[in-house]
């Protein structure tokens, strides 16, 4: 083929790619100009995930009537003239591409008046070619309605994710503004639904309880300001970004306790002069100031505002604009670590001591040291210890927290003569996590939380076989109050918890009602396991159906198993033995770290240099 240059057509469909990646994107380009355009209401609907419909509404400025058809052209913006404008860019727009690349590829419809007007303009695209103009009444502002997205690119169309996932992303996106903006007041349909609306009353506080529900929200702890600030240290910095204009380099904002962790990052959202952004090195900053204070793969709650000059940083590297470059990399994500590990050390020790004690188990019996504990972090601290008695199999046992790490490979098994377990006899408990049994040869360690784990999991899975699982129904019902993108996964997987024993129903915006668990919980929080199960699902993509029933399976057989720090009685603990000795493999937990370590009289008498 000879070289030859593309029709604008084309090159217009290819330019519209890079901005337009998925309906979250669009709802970016449109909520954006309405930011941009000084309004202080936003309204946002959606149908079938946007592709159906993608509708903007603003009280904003409006576009005048001679300017609407230039307004669709590509790099055409009313933000931007000289090049000097582009080393201070003040607007979250300028690039003038988002709305000639949303016309190219969807039918868009606008209406708009500008306060000098009487009458307000309408205009319609199909795939970029205007179709027709007129006047009509409108209240001052602009709405933007954005049909059948992609209907000219197949291609695109293709690699949608599920409408789920869609309105997870577009509920991510819009939530994060009003965060930023908490001036303006958002609301967001989806499918003639409210999933999520703020007040606009200039309180970030209420915009994370309309978000995070107010049990969360309570415990988030605002950035403390540097030290060394004139001594005003003490009150929280303003969050309404554009107050911090004097300073440098700022850091506002809110973060999670050490007791509030993810399995995943997307809870840590960074915004740099208001503009919501993705920078993996500052997201390492806040993950880096929770060093230690939180178990291993997991993830704190973040929302951290950077306020820096706008000459020295740099958005116009790809035209989505969610990527900056600092002038001063280095200064920007030492003052968001200091400012988050600052706030996290001022925290009282108090609260910490609570946070912990509500992290570890509550049913724990002895209140004492183990109490406060982190279950996990105790079970890990252990294994690193094990002594060296040729038994380093017991150390390959890995971390199911950590999400990167696959099932291991189980560890090779000790020689037990046999898969099943011999009968053994409890001696006692240690350190309120490990039972202490003799049996026919020697004496055996076993890891009451990876045994129990292990009871449960075979005898749920026994009950799902004969899909006869036994749910307890909760008499009130609990309610839970989840973020919308959670609310939306969850929805998408509440047959496959019916399935599992949960019987939850939707309850208004974002809140569910728990009016059954499996009955192996019944002794847990309902709201707590369900969290937990959400968790879960926020992991990674969705993978296949049946490897989701799976994780479900296991979380709730971790969260209703016995924890380290609890102590047993003996009738307990020969219960326990008991329902492990009847376990087809009963030497590993549902994770593959083992149950138990055997100690054989030859290895003891080895040990006390007998032979
Ligand atoms: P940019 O935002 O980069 O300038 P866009 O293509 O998104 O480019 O928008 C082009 C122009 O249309 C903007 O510069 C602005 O003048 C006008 N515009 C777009 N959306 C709105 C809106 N909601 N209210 C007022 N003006 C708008
Ligand atoms: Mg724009």
């Amino acid at each position: 083929m000879p070289i030859h240059v593309l029709s604008a057509q084309l090159a217009s469909q290819i330019a519209a790619g890079e901005v337009v990646e998925r309906p979250s994107s669009v709802v970016k380009e449109l909520v954006e100009n309405a930011i941009d355009a000084g309004a202080s209401v936003v309204n946002v609907d959606v149908r079938g995930g946007g592709r159906q419909l993608i509708q903007v509404a603003d009280d904003g400025c409006g576009i005048p009537a001679a300017e609407i058809e230039t307004a669709f052209l590509r790099h055409a913006t009313s933000k931007l003239t000289t090049s000097d404008d582009l080393k201070a860019i003040h607007t979250l727009g300028f690039r003038g591409e988002a709305l000639a690349a949303i016309a190219a590829v969807s039918q868009v419809t606008v209406v708009s008046r500008t306060a000098e007007e009487t009458t307000g303009t309408r205009l319609t695209l199909d795939g970029g070619h205007i179709t027709a103009q007129d006047n009509v009444g409108a209240p001052q502002g602009t709405v933007i309605a954005v049909e059948q997205l992609f209907y000219n690119i197949p291609a695109r169309l293709k690699f949608l994710k599920s409408v789920n996932t869609e309105k997870r992303l577009i509920d991510e996106f819009v939530t994060r503004y009003a965060l930023a903006y908490p001036n303006i007041r958002f609301r967001l349909v989806h499918d003639n639904r409210i999933s999520f609306q703020t007040s606009g009353n200039g309180r970030v506080p209420d915009v994370l309880v309309a978000i995070y529900g107010p049990d969360t929200a309570r415990q988030l702890l605002p950035l403390a300001e540097e030290q060394g600030s004139e001594g005003e240290n003490v009150t929280p910095a303003p969050l309404y970004p554009s107050a911090l204009a004097e300073k440098p380099i700022a850091v506002t904002g809110y973060v999670g306790p050490p007791s509030l962790h993810w399995a995943n990052r997307s809870h840590i959202t960074l915004f740099v002069n208001g503009r919501a952004i993705r920078d993996n090195s500052l997201t390492y900053a806040v993950i880096q100031a929770y060093h230690t204070l939180l178990p291993t793969g997991r993830y704190p709650l973040g929302i951290i505002f950077i306020q820096v000059p706008p000459e020295d940083v740099d958005v116009n590297v790809h035209p989505a604009k969610t990527e900056v470059r600092f002038h001063r990399a280095n200064s920007v994500f030492g003052a968001v670590q200091r400012a988050v590990r600052q706030t996290l050390v001022a925290d009282s020790p108090i609260r910490s001591m609570t946070a912990w004690q509500v992290g570890s188990s509550t049913e724990a019996t002895s209140p004492g040291w183990a109490g406060q504990l982190d279950p996990q972090a105790f079970a890990r601290r252990e294994e690193d210890a094990q002594p060296g008695l040729g038994l380093d199999w017991s150390r390959q046992g890995s971390d199911d927290w950590t999400e990167t790490s696959p099932t291991p490979t189980p560890p090779p098994q000790p020689n037990l003569g046999g898969e099943r377990l011999p009968i053994m006899r409890v001696v006692g408990q240690v350190g309120a996590a490990y039972i202490i049994t003799e049996g026919p040869d020697g004496m055996f360690l076993i890891d009451q939380h990876a045994a129990h784990e292990r009871i449960l999991y075979e005898q749920f899975m026994a009950q799902w076989a004969k899909n006869a699982i036994v749910s307890q129904s909760l008499m009130a019902g609990t309610a839970v109050h989840l973020s919308p993108p959670q609310a939306t996964l969850l929805e998408e997987h509440l047959h496959t918890l019916g399935q599992i024993g949960f019987q939850v129903e939707p309850f208004g915006p974002n809140a569910f009602m728990v009016r059954a668990i499996p009955a192996i919980l019944a002794k847990q929080d309902p709201a707590q396991v369900l969290l937990t199960v959400v968790e879960d699902l926020e992991r990674g993509d969705a993978p296949l159906q049946g490897k989701i029933e799976d994780r479900i399976i296991l979380r709730v057989c971790k969260s209703a198993a016995v924890k380290a720090g609890q102590t047993l009685s003996q009738r307990e603990m020969e219960a326990m033995i008991q329902q492990l000795e009847a376990c087809h493999s009963p030497h590993t937990c549902p994770h593959g770290r083992p149950t138990l370590i055997h100690l054989s009289v030859a290895q003891l008498a080895r040990q006390f240099g007998r032979i």
